[in-house]
């Protein structure tokens, strides 16, 4: 049946329901798949096209798209003029189009010119690197050679050549734990365009999110690597991302508010909370973003916890803090933030109402931000007496420390939910006490849980369910 008719007789719903069920029984073998790019606004699509795969974006400017279907019987999605609709669907689906693409392909040119772009970037793609190709993509970043003098290859240097030798170039002497280089270099050298992400920080070796990733990678068939970057200055950070083609860093300590001013741009929820923790790498173009807010949100909403005008309390002022608060006022909180460093905690209070209601943002309910967070020291806690408390600092790494002292303890009581953002170890002194007064508990284990889903989602488009991730970090 014509794809026009599916949409005139059964509507887009339906027709979507018969993609999903086309693109989940796609063969094994090899084989070349076109789709429409509605199709992969959904994550299940996306992630079954990308097993064992390589995916290219076609990407055709608005004008050039609509000369090409003009003449078609494409149906309508939306009562626009058809050239406002194409225009309105490119601009909406496009993120869609980066994260779940390997490759970007201009393609308002002729057909034969695309296809030979994507047969050279698939030949590249999938010739592992030799040992002359490693000499002369480490000799050419090193500046010893160039195209066409290219020692033992005798020939021009490949792009997966010249790759390895940025990637060497960048990521030799980073401290790393044992053997995880070996595991990036090999991966290159097989793989010479294969993606790479990496935990940018200082010191980043003991993150659990190159092992969290490269397990979903090789779950989900994907083609890419997780390693760990560490830098000197936001500055490295960002250009090693630029010169070793990086797909995607997660950011941390010390480097979520540094690195801002080397990205090209960043999105609202970074803005307003002033600190990235996801950069995403579109074809040169470095974009911003900050997924510790939803990993602060999602867990509040999923435990069924009211939130809405209740009080809560987050303890500290870093760039944790900051997700909190702006999670909890999306959420409509009553929000006092409270610091060993008082003022830390009134700056904060000021940017966050200043970026949510003075700019007259909406919260998760689509009503605007209204009530103000407020500041003071860790001593007004049991003044408050709070619903939900949050601890952002980073006391209670130590199995003996908590961030809530003898005079403030009386706030731990039946009712209240405590979530220690904390999550080495999973279960703090804090929610031990928490858990022994009554008060519902969330670890902070489950933070890093959803703020890594949403990363995976914002680099390769896929849909990661939050039970499979705690699995794998268990
Ligand atoms: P940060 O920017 O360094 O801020 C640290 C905060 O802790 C500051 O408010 C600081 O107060 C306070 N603090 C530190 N030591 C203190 C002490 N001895 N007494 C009282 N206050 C103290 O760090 P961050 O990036 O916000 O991270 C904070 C915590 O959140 C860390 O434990 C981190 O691991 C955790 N975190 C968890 C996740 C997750 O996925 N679960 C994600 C991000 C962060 P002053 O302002 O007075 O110095």
């Amino acid at each position: 049946m014509p794809i026009e008719e599916i949409f005139r007789d059964y509507g887009e719903a339906h027709f979507r329901k018969l993609e999903r069920e086309v693109i989940a029984a796609l063969p094994e073998s090899d084989c070349v798949v076109a789709t429409g790019g509605g199709c992969v606004q959904s994550a299940e699509n996306a992630a079954n096209l990308r097993h064992e795969s390589l995916v290219f974006f076609l990407d055709v400017s608005p004008e050039v798209s609509y000369g090409r279907i003009s003449e078609s019987s494409r149906p309508a999605l939306t009562d626009k003029d058809p050239v406002d609709e194409v225009k309105y669907l490119i601009n909406l689906r496009y993120p869609a189009y980066l994260r779940s693409s390997d490759f970007r392909v201009d393609a308002d040119g002729d057909a034969k010119k695309v296809a030979d772009e994507i047969i050279r970037i698939i030949s590249d793609a999938v010739s592992p690197l030799s040992e002359s190709d490693i000499a002369s993509g480490v000799a050419g970043v090193g500046g010893a050679a160039v195209a066409g003098d290219a020692g033992d290859a005798g020939g021009e240097v490949s792009a997966g050549a010249v790759r390895y030798g940025e990637v060497m170039k960048s990521f030799s002497g980073v401290p790393m734990p044992e053997k995880k280089s070996d595991l990036l270099f090999s991966f290159v050298k097989k793989n010479p365009l294969g993606s790479i992400c990496a935990i940018a920080g200082r010191p980043s070796g003991h993150s659990r999110t190159p092992y969290l990733f490269n397990t979903i990678f090789e779950r989900y068939g994907i083609g890419a690597h997780c390693t760990y970057l560490e830098k000197e200055t936001a500055g490295d950070v960002a250009g090693a991302v630029r010169s070793c083609g990086l797909r995607a860093i997660s950011v941390t300590i010390p480097f979520k508010e540094d690195i801002i001013p080397y990205l090209d741009e960043i999105n609202e929820d970074a803005a307003a909370i002033g600190a990235v923790n996801t950069v995403f790498n579109a074809g040169g173009r470095l974009y911003g973003s900050n997924t510790d807010w939803y990993g602060v949100m999602k867990p509040l909403v999923k435990s069924g916890i009211k939130v809405k005008s209740r009080k809560a309390v987050v303890i500290g002022a870093g760039g944790a803090a900051r997700a909190a608060v702006y999670a909890l006022m999306k959420l409509g909180a009553d929000v006092t933030a409270v610091n060993r460093t008082v003022e830390r905690a009134e700056r904060l209070a000021a940017d966050m109402n200043a970026s949510l209601i003075d700019r007259g943002c909406l919260g998760t309910d689509g009503e605007p931000v209204k009530i103000p967070c407020k500041a003071g020291g860790i001593d007004k806690m049991r003044e408050i007496m709070p619903d939900i408390i949050i601890n952002a600092t980073s006391i209670g790494m130590r199995a003996e420390d908590t961030p809530v002292d003898r005079e403030n303890r009386v706030c731990l009581r039946k009712g209240v939910c405590v979530f220690d953002l904390v999550y080495t170890p999973p279960v703090t002194r804090l929610l031990f006490e928490a858990q022994s007064a009554g008060c519902t508990v969330i670890s902070g284990v489950e933070m890093f849980v959803y703020q890594a889903a949403e990363q995976l989602f914002r680099y390769f488009g896929i849909r990661v369910d939050a039970d499979e991730i705690r699995g794998i970090l268990r």
